[in-house]
């Protein structure tokens, strides 16, 4: 990572193992993108300290709408700017980039009962800034080997506030 945070080398992905079970994608340091053998489950990991975030296909849908938003706060960090952004894409995960912390975040949170702010917890997997580069193209490989993920965000299909407060994505 040169001094503005900015990874500028280059990034490969390398397709490092299909077993029967699941595909995975390097992302480089024992970190990998993982889709299950029914689709039904996407996960990034880490092997060493298995951290992870798992998605479920409208998680992933909901997650993949906020990479040019993370792209851009990216690139105002790497701009030295104020940066302090979070957004839930579904069942009480959340993106967030900030000043202090300089990666891309993706952890669980909760909201205890009676309160109305989202508290994060241990559950998640913080992405160095190099390994989000990386992470792209492995998410672009997973979508171009594999066309038939859901690319829907289950929100584009509710229709009524009842269906939202229902929806274990929308209102975790
Ligand atoms: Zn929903």
């Amino acid at each position: 990572m040169d001094k503005t945070g900015c990874p500028r080398h280059e990034h490969h992905y390398t397709f490092s193992s299909q077993t029967s079970e699941m595909k995975t994608f390097s992302t480089g340091n024992d970190r990998s993108l993982k889709l299950n053998k029914s689709n039904s489950e996407i996960t990034i990991a880490d092997k060493g300290t298995k951290k992870a975030a798992v998605f479920t296909p409208a998680r992933w849908a909901s997650f993949r709408l906020c990479i040019d938003q993370i792209d851009s706060q990216l690139s105002d960090l790497a701009q030295d700017k104020d940066v302090s952004y979070c957004a839930h894409y579904g069942g009480g995960w959340h993106v967030s980039v900030t000043k202090c912390f300089r990666c891309v975040d993706l952890r669980k949170f909760y909201m205890p009962k009676g309160e109305m702010i989202w508290k994060p917890i241990r559950t998640g997997i913080a992405l160095r800034l190099a390994e989000w580069p990386t992470l792209k193209e492995s998410i672009n490989s997973l979508h171009r080997d594999n066309p038939d993920i859901i690319v829907t965000p289950c929100f584009y299909n509710h229709s009524t506030p009842e269906i939202i407060a229902a929806c274990p994505e929308c209102n975790p």
